[in-house]
């Protein structure tokens, strides 16, 4: 007996049975595509990866294997590489602090080339392509200018485009406010914007492709021993994003976070690899490291009240002008008091140092300490694992190999899977190569 799905297709060799297009009696090249199961994946590339005219005709070849295989594909871009410091120091060029509001009118143009390109260049593949600047995919974001933080994407237009068979090209890093008002999301942004989007399309994969294949256990280009990780969860992505590993943005990890998005971190210049999964779970398959990674961040400066008077209220009269100028603190440290005074000591980001010390030299008329003092030339090194929860002597370990390598250390604190270290800038790359030999985070380690 036959039931005419006996044997193979004819037109692609697989077996007939289980051919879709040949159950369907779609017997012409289309069927193929039916046999890939169809899915969603929004890809973001990075500057570098759409650097040059030839790595934009690469991500489209990329983007047409996707469609090739039956899928739908969002693209969302950066500006080329060096663009947007290109247009931030333009705009100092005219302007010693330049207006929020003009800036994020500036800053957005690196992405509405980089879009119109990309989707140019895909369209000449023979695929329809339609590019989208944040207004138009309507991100729309609250009016903090230049680091505005996504509210809604209306996805009704692009939901539209991808089921006419378009490949929607989104800019990244930008939208707009209620107001109309063209808004950029921070340093790093357009990492969100793709995770955002995989959120809001319900995509079955957000796909960051950047200049390195995953993220490894530390920065690869400050050490070249660094390992990649197959999986990080979530928890620990979120805290070297925060620390200051830059391969995502923090936000783009929180949203993955919050949405349950699947996200995975892929070198846009190698067309094999899986890349990095940030996993929710610590399934059985994890590796088991105690110590997943060391981050570092160059950016940060410290402020020192010498001999402070310890009475209630101190901290409050010391850190509320700060929080008022809308500067966030990051460590704080309060010393042991002698003779009723204390040294209290804090961390900003380095681009609010100078403020924070002008607020803190008028503050001081009423807190009266015996002296401020800045150090803008220090760095924050952290050691961040979920295996230290369950494992005593990571600290000591940390703190024996900073110990051995000379370095001092000024500051320190932890949560239940990391341990942050403030030390002199000029150490951090020997500090973070120590680290990294010290729990054993090496290639083949
Ligand atoms: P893109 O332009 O694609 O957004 P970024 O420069 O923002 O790329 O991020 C990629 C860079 O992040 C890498 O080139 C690497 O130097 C840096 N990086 C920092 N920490 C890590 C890490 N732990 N793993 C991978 N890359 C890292
Ligand atoms: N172009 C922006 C930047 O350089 C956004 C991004 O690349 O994610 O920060
Ligand atoms: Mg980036």
């Amino acid at each position: 007996m036959s039931d005419g799905f006996h044997g193979l297709c004819p037109i692609c060799g697989l077996l007939a049975r289980s051919c879709r297009g040949a159950r369907s009696g779609t017997l012409d090249r289309l069927h193929k595509q039916l046999n890939a199961s169809m899915a969603l994946f929004v890809q973001k590339y990075g500057g570098t990866s759409v650097g040059s005219p030839e790595r934009i005709q690469h991500v489209a070849r990329r983007v047409a294997r996707f469609v090739a295989q039956g899928h739908q594909v969002v693209v969302v871009v950066s500006a080329m590489s060096g663009e947007t410091n290109r247009l931030i120091s333009l705009a100092k060029s005219v302007s010693s602090q330049p207006d929020p509001r003009e800036l994020d009118v500036m800053l957005s143009t690196g992405e509405q080339v980089s879009i119109a390109l990309v989707a140019m260049a895909i369209m000449e593949l023979g695929i329809k392509a339609r590019s989208y600047t944040g207004r138009q995919a309507q991100i729309l974001t609250d009016s903090v200018h230049t680091r505005a933080r996504i509210v809604e994407i209306d996805r009704v237009n692009l939901r539209a485009d991808l089921d006419a068979g378009y490949v929607v090209v989104v800019a990244g890093f930008q939208g707009v406010d209620d107001s109309g008002n063209i808004t950029t999301l921070g340093r790093g942004g357009s990492d969100t914007t793709g995770v955002a989007l995989a959120a809001a399309l319900n995509a079955d994969e957000c796909q960051i492709y950047t200049d390195v294949d995953g993220v490894y256990t530390t920065d690869p280009r400050v050490v070249p021993e660094a390992r990649r990780l197959k999986t990080i969860t979530f928890e620990e992505m979120l805290e070297m994003a925060s620390l200051g590993s830059k391969v995502l943005q923090i936000r783009s990890v929180e949203f993955a976070g919050n949405y349950r998005v699947k996200l995975r971190v892929l070198s846009s210049f190698q067309d094999e690899g899986e890349g990095t999964l940030i996993t929710f779970e610590e399934g059985p398959d994890m590796e088991k490291a105690v110590i997943s990674g060391i981050a570092f961040n160059r950016d940060e400066a410290k402020i020192t009240l010498l001999g402070v008077p310890d009475r209630p209220g101190i901290a409050y009269q010391i850190l509320g002008p700060i929080g008022d100028a809308n500067i966030d603190v990051d460590m704080i440290v309060q010393n042991v008091s002698h003779d009723g005074l204390t040294d209290f000591s804090f961390t900003v980001h380095r681009s609010d140092f100078h403020q924070a010390m002008e607020i803190l030299k008028s503050a001081d008329a009423h807190i009266k300490s015996r002296g401020v003092m800045g150090d803008d030339k220090i760095a924050k090194v952290s050691v961040v694992g979920v295996g230290m929860r369950s494992h005593a002597g990571i600290a000591s370990t940390a703190f024996r190999t900073l110990a051995e390598e000379g370095i001092n250390i000024q500051m320190i604190s932890t949560s239940e899977i990391k341990i942050s270290i403030v030390i002199d800038e000029k150490y951090v790359e020997l500090a973070v190569r120590g680290l990294h030999k010290a729990f054993d985070l090496e290639q083949g380690a």
